[in-house]
């Protein structure tokens, strides 16, 4: 009985999801400022957008030794190592390639707060906890989500993915936004309408941006320059391009689809849904496909709250098919800033460890020192002074939440860095059991 109550709930919330998208893009309609209501304005459920809830730092508290519990070796400070960036996408081969995408969104690398949720792409009604990415991976993050966020300062140059037409531009209609409690009146936005999809159109929509430079009806070029990002309307408290395509084909005007396509095992769960699902294509040319990966780093002010004299600073615990490229994921371990550690630190016999069971010790001479970071790679490559790799086949870093734990050669906890996805503000990875979990 109870199931067929919430079915009938979710069948409801369906029905008037659909009328909210028709009625959003009805080609009268087109011409209008705002955004179709289906983007920006959920209006079932406690699952609203939840668009900018950020990747929510989680630093717990510090068992660490004091600083003179460490072994300050001499030597000299090899250079600051690079950042080796994240792998590119590339489509696979069960992918659906369709390249009409020519220019990216934006330039440079944005980590990723969510992606689109494969399974599926409803706010309001999806709620089975996790987005299934185009490769068929569970990840943390809003659950439902009908496009991909790129968290990114405000004032981020974006740009046409496509030559195209400007149907919406500027202020959105008034709508709630539950995070915030409120009415949203500042949502800036641009849709654009692209020609290209096996004969249909496609669109492309920008949302929370802080600066419009195009007008309704404007052509565009691949490649022009249609604003600027920001955190306008529902972004909550991180500044990123939500940046969402959807077809327009049947009964059905706005049908959500991802741009990175589909290749995960079997049927992707969106294109068999029977409630209006869509084949999702590879649409980027070549090279042009924005990086998604996700990090997190501690900021100064963070580090000197702890009071520990050597921190995990950073974590990039996902990329592009970390089981192909491991070295999408990385850790970073500084010095902090004000710990009054002056030279190198040696990190002979200190673990860093995933809490499943993988962990990584460093091996005789590595150490760590104010002015140089260590990083450890997750795959294989050749060791520096302050560069590791852990020699791992796939990723170590769970994809959902996960904590970095760095353990001095006692076996003490010196810090832990813990992550968890996009709107999930309560969960803390690193924090001991819950009472009642104790056997
Ligand atoms: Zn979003």
């Amino acid at each position: 009985m109870r199931r067929q109550g919430i079915w009938l709930l979710i069948t409801l919330a369906y029905a008037l999801a659909v009328t909210s998208c028709q009625a959003g893009a009805s080609p009268g309609d087109l011409g209008g400022v705002g955004v179709p209501s289906a983007t920006v304005q959920p209006t079932v459920g406690s699952q609203a957008d939840l668009d900018g809830i950020g990747n929510t730092l989680v630093t717990p508290t510090p068992t660490a030794g004091p600083a003179s519990a460490l072994r300050v070796v001499k030597g000299t400070p090899t250079a600051l190592a690079t950042l080796v960036p994240a792998a590119a996408p590339v489509p696979g081969p069960k992918n659906s390639v369709s390249p009409m995408f020519s220019s990216p969104p934006f330039t440079g690398d944005h980590p990723l707060m969510n992606f689109f949720d494969h399974d599926l792409p409803f706010q309001w009604y999806d709620n089975n906890g996790f987005q299934l990415t185009s490769w068929g991976g569970k990840t943390s993050g809003v659950d439902g989500h009908s496009g991909h966020d790129w968290l990114m300062p405000v004032g981020t140059p974006l740009y046409a993915v496509a030559d195209g037409e400007v149907v919406r531009a500027g202020v959105a209609e008034p709508f709630r936004c539950e995070p915030l409690d409120r009415i949203v009146t500042d949502s800036l936005g641009v849709i654009l309408m692209h020609r290209g999809l096996e004969g249909r159109s496609v669109f492309t929509y920008y949302g929370h941006m802080s600066r419009v430079d195009v007008n309704v009806g404007g052509k565009l070029t691949s490649g022009d320059r249609i604003g600027l990002s920001g955190d306008t309307g529902c972004a909550i408290e991180s500044p990123h391009l939500h940046f969402s395509v959807w077809v327009r084909w049947g009964k059905v005007p706005q049908t959500y689809v991802d741009p990175y396509g589909w290749e995960g095992e079997g049927p992707d769960p969106w294109l068999v849904d029977k409630r209006g699902g869509e084949k999702s294509h590879w649409l980027w040319d070549s090279g042009v496909a924005p990086r998604v990966y996700r990090e997190v780093e501690l900021s100064q002010k963070e580090i000197s709250a702890l009071k520990v004299p050597l921190v995990v600073r950073y974590i990039r615990w996902m990329g592009w098919r970390d089981e192909q490229d491991p070295n999408n994921e990385v850790v970073r371990i500084e010095v902090a800033p004000d710990s009054g550690v002056r030279g190198p630190v040696s990190l002979f016999g200190y673990t860093l460890s995933n809490g499943h069971g993988a962990e990584f010790v460093f091996p005789r001479g590595a150490q760590v020192s104010p002015d140089s970071p260590v990083w450890v790679y997750t795959g294989s490559g050749r060791s520096t002074d302050t560069v590791y790799f852990w020699d791992k086949d796939g990723g170590v870093w769970d994809d959902m939440t996960g904590c970095a734990t760095l353990k001095d050669p006692e076996g003490d906890v010196a810090h832990q860095l813990g992550y968890v996805g996009a709107g999930s503000k309560t969960t803390a990875p690193c924090a001991a059991p819950a009472k009642g979990d104790a056997p």
